[in-house]
């Protein structure tokens, strides 16, 4: 619709669908939508989202309903990218794609599942999640008639990959090359990354105080929560509970927004990048945090992974994590005819293809698509003794 017509509402530093570097299989241009609208709207009809509504973000998905999950945290993510986007004038289509695309290569149970499938991956080329976001993308969702994968445009697949090791990058064509290279990726990617931490350092504090794991108390210590939380019971002293929690975390967010954006602002002005290609040649990130939001959002992040991440009960649950996902994987290395006949194809064509590597990759992303509950059935259904296999 507005393709071919210089748009007021973006900066010349943000990514235009009319300069994008296109998609691997040239399409028609949308009628009534931009390119990136097109590719956000492909990732909600995605499978892969809508599994996200499954996967755990800290806690694991039966452990109550209103902890984040990898698809409300997504959601949150977008959120607060799409007010920064549009403040600073980049693309809010391209920004919201990325943000809702980015988790989507999670495994089940979260970091552990990931810890523990890497694991399993060691002698096949490991497994890293943001690679996997973008094999989703890519190749794994089959729902096109025309391609494998969504055929998404460069520029959300640049977003999708945060990070990869050089050994992966340098199979992955035009979209690995910034890390080769070590250039930057687009500010809409960069932005996401950032609003990215934003959403989970701040609703883990809320789910981690809801859950018990993590008290008031005990928060007071970080910088970050303190500031905040004194205003709020200055301003209104008898406030308790979950709703101090609340108004104190939107005000950190707001803080965190604020600085973001006048920093990234900051930064913006003086580097003068007069096109995307100038901001990815640019040799630093340009939206950032202001170096003393930086350490304390570090002070918050290592508050939480002490407390929270390693608390006694998350741990328990992250070793049975491994054992889930170990314990699958070795049972479908072992002997493909657990797998649906469907995946049992796959592995066929892999091994055709590359051997055993083949085989390990394509059963790695079996079991990376799996939700929490999905991978906790199987494993019922395939090691329980209460006949439930039968
Ligand atoms: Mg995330």
């Amino acid at each position: 619709m507005s393709d071919d017509k210089p748009c007021a509402t973006l900066a010349n530093y943000a990514a235009r669908p009319q300069t994008s570097r296109g998609r691997r299989f040239p399409e028609p241009a949308p009628t009534y939508r931009t390119e990136f609208q097109r590719d956000r709207d492909r990732i909600i009809h995605s499978t892969g989202f809508r599994r996200l509504e499954y996967k755990t973000q800290v806690f694991v998905n039966h452990e109550g309903d209103l902890y984040r999950t990898r698809l409300t945290h997504s959601l949150e993510v977008a959120q607060i990218a799409r007010s920064v986007a549009r403040t600073l004038m980049l693309n809010e289509d391209l920004t919201e794609a990325i943000s809702l695309a980015h988790d989507l290569g999670h495994t089940p149970f979260g970091h552990a599942g990931q810890d523990a499938l890497h694991a399993c991956m060691k002698n096949h080329g490991g497994f890293e999640h943001n690679l996997q976001s973008l094999r989703i993308v890519d190749q794994l969702e089959k729902n096109y008639a025309d391609f494998a994968g969504l055929n998404l445009c460069f520029e959300t697949r640049e977003g999708i990959l945060k990070h990869c090791s050089l050994r992966n990058a340098s199979k992955l064509g035009a979209v690995g090359e910034r890390f080769l290279e070590k250039t930057q990726p687009s500010l809409e990617a960069q932005l996401t990354n950032v609003a990215d931490q934003i959403a989970y350092n701040n609703h883990d504090i809320d789910d981690g105080v809801r859950s018990g794991l993590l008290t008031i108390e005990q928060m007071r210590e970080v910088d970050l929560f303190s500031t905040q939380y004194d205003k709020v019971m200055w301003k209104y002293p008898e406030l308790t509970g979950h709703r101090s929690v609340h108004e104190t975390i939107r005000r950190m967010i707001g803080d965190q927004v604020i600085d973001l954006v006048e920093t990234s602002k900051k930064r913006l002005e003086k580097a003068q990048p007069d096109s995307i290609d100038a901001v990815r040649a640019h040799p630093d990130v340009l939206i950032r945090f202001s170096d003393a939001m930086r350490q304390r959002n570090q002070e918050l992040k290592k508050f939480l992974r002490e407390n929270l991440y390693y608390h006694h009960k998350v741990y328990r649950m992250t070793r049975k994590a491994h054992q889930v996902i170990e314990a699958l994987f070795g049972a479908f290395m072992d002997d493909i005819r657990l797998l649906p006949p469907e995946h049992q194809q796959y592995v066929r064509s892999a091994q055709l293809e590359s051997g055993e590597a083949g085989q390990a990759r394509v059963i790695a992303d079996y079991v990376a698509g799996m939700t929490d509950r999905y991978a906790t059935g199987e494993y019922q259904r395939l090691f329980g003794i209460d006949g439930s296999v039968f």
